[in-house]
């Protein structure tokens, strides 16, 4: 083990979308691969005091972790990548940092003292920073630093990292990582761009120790030597990073190229024997062998593929222990109607109905959800998804054609989705959904309980505002449709299942928060299983 906490931030240039976030969860992965407790913290410079209140078109879906923070996406990675599970002090933003400090101001920490960028602002991200290596005592703390170097947004990220990696020496490094982009006309693989973006680093008091070049060609001894004389970085600290079939393939190209040993030598540690990553290899392996494809719909709103990023990969976990390729097909539920909805859904082994927000698209959900009731395909419903399967089942089964959410129709008759007790008086929106991890009970016997491997009690994390109304129940369980899943406090309806169909199972949390790699979820694993079966 490390003696002391050891500190990587890891930075980019050029462009923005390189995959900071898998290069920071493939740098965990390799240094726990080798006994080092780790964690992976993101700094996001815009002024939002988290992404919670974030359309997804701006930055993809909105992760949730176990104490209930609504994160960046890049925190699934990290635990999926690692298994960790991240927590509040692992998703930082500009804003959390301007807040902490306004409000020490007007508390009066800071009597008499004009507050400014520098050292306030600084000394908060730095103490961040710390806060977490401290709290838990890893011995590696990765802190990825959102946006991409030049911008105004990350400037005072940059001071803080240079002032840390002065104040703690030896036990920081700075990974940065760069695009070379490939000219086709001119058949030439250009680094002047990396060596800009060094330089701009280096303008801010910043001299990376490694360097990992994001590339789509592959990149030659030369080049690598080249980058590294004009960047004063030793050349075996140049690292590629080529496009991969599968991001899960990345940690192992790093680590073939040495990448977790220079970290440990450039903070002082004797790297020792190069661990196996045996388990990570087989799931790489399975998953290369999988050869036989499942067809699954993604029933939602959004028509990119960050929005539902935790489904797919979930989805892609189940598909490889099921030694199958999911091929995932996004269905816009904005544009299902009763007349196309047997075309839209043709080929589909299974369907999953969304999460989402609002009005928009919801009917086009209901649909869906009302076809493969009828037509038994088997059907996974996620927070709004299950919600909206319990609103059909309410319109087209108990008979009440004008059930709804009180979130969609505030006058509703039949409000069979109601709004919870504790979010009636509610007037801020940021933060202050029902989130984090719960505990539910579920019932013996059940089909969800087959899938969870006859757990009786589970803990999942949720993120929502409106419930199931615990007034409809005995007409839902005596019409077929069976509440399995209730949280053992409050009573809350956490899962629907009807059991008499191949697989029709609603959740009111979200399952796709916490699978990974090493450990595929059992909903999402049983679901899978099922639409392979039905083809
Ligand atoms: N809009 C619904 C609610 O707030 C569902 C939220 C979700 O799908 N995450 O209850």
């Amino acid at each position: 083990m490390a003696a002391e906490t050891k500190y990587i931030f890891v930075t980019g240039g050029v462009v923005s979308s390189l995959g900071k976030g898998i290069i920071s969860s493939s740098i965990g992965k390799l240094l726990q691969a080798r006994g080092y407790n780790i964690t992976i913290q993101k700094f996001d410079p815009y002024i939002n005091i988290d992404p919670g209140t974030l359309n997804p078109y701006e930055h993809g879906e909105c992760y949730v972790t176990v104490d209930g923070r609504e994160t960046d996406l890049d925190l699934g990675h990290y635990e999926r990548f690692t298994g960790i599970q991240t927590t509040k002090a692992n998703n930082i933003t500009t804003g959390r940092i301007y807040q902490n400090v306004i409000e020490k101001e007007r508390r009066g920490d800071y009597l008499g003292k004009t507050i400014q960028v520098v050292p306030h602002i600084t000394d908060e991200i730095k103490r961040n920073i710390k806060l977490l290596g401290q709290k838990y005592k890893f011995d590696f703390v990765i802190t990825e630093i959102g946006g991409t170097i030049g911008d105004i947004e990350s400037a005072p990220f940059l001071e803080a990292i240079r002032q840390f990696r002065w104040e703690v020496g030896k036990n920081a490094i700075n990974v940065h990582l760069t695009y070379v982009p490939y000219l086709a006309a001119a058949h030439e693989i250009k680094t002047k761009p990396t060596q800009s973006s060094v330089k701009q680093l280096q303008s801010q008091g910043i001299q990376p120790d490694i360097l990992i070049l994001r590339t789509e060609h592959h990149l030659d001894n030369a080049i690598r030597c080249k980058v590294a004389h004009f960047c004063n970085v030793d050349e075996d600290a140049v690292i590629q990073s080529e496009d991969m079939p599968s991001i899960y393939e990345v940690p192992v190209n790093l680590q073939n190229q040495g990448l977790d040993e220079i970290i440990l030598k450039k903070l002082g540690i004797e790297p020792g024997e190069k661990p196996g990553l045996g388990p990570w290899r087989n799931f790489l392996d399975r998953r290369k062998n999988a050869k036989k494809i499942v067809h699954i719909a993604l029933v939602g709103k959004y028509d990119l593929q960050d929005a539902y990023k935790s489904i797919l990969e979930s989805l892609a976990h189940a598909g490889t222990y099921n030694d199958h390729k999911v091929k995932a097909h996004f269905v816009n539920s904005e544009k299902i109607t009763a007349a196309n909805v047997a075309e839209k859904l043709k080929g589909m082994q299974g369907v999953v109905i969304c999460p989402g927000f609002g009005q928009r698209g919801i009917e086009g959900k209901i649909i869906a959800a009302e076809y493969t009731r009828t037509h038994d395909i088997p059907t996974f419903g996620i927070c709004l998804g299950m919600q909206m399967m319990v609103i059909e089942f309410a319109r087209n089964v108990l008979g009440y054609p004008d059930a709804n959410s009180r979130e969609m129709d505030q006058m509703t008759p039949h409000n069979v989705i109601d709004i919870m007790e504790e979010q009636k008086n509610i007037t801020q929106m940021g933060g202050t959904m029902r989130l984090g991890a719960y505990e539910c009970a579920i019932r013996k016997g059940s089909r969800t309980w087959q899938a969870y491997e006859e757990k009786t009690v589970v803990s999942e994390r949720h993120r929502h505002r409106y419930e199931f109304n615990n007034q409809y129940m005995t007409e839902f369980e005596e019409k077929g449709m069976q509440c399995v899943g209730v949280n053992p406090e409050s009573n809350l309806v956490e899962i629907v299942e009807i059991p008499n169909l191949k697989w029709y199972i609603g959740t009111q949390f979200h399952p796709e928060y916490s699978s990974t790699v090493l450990k595929p979820h059992a909903l999402f694993m049983s679901f899978v299983k099922s639409c392979i079966e039905n083809n």
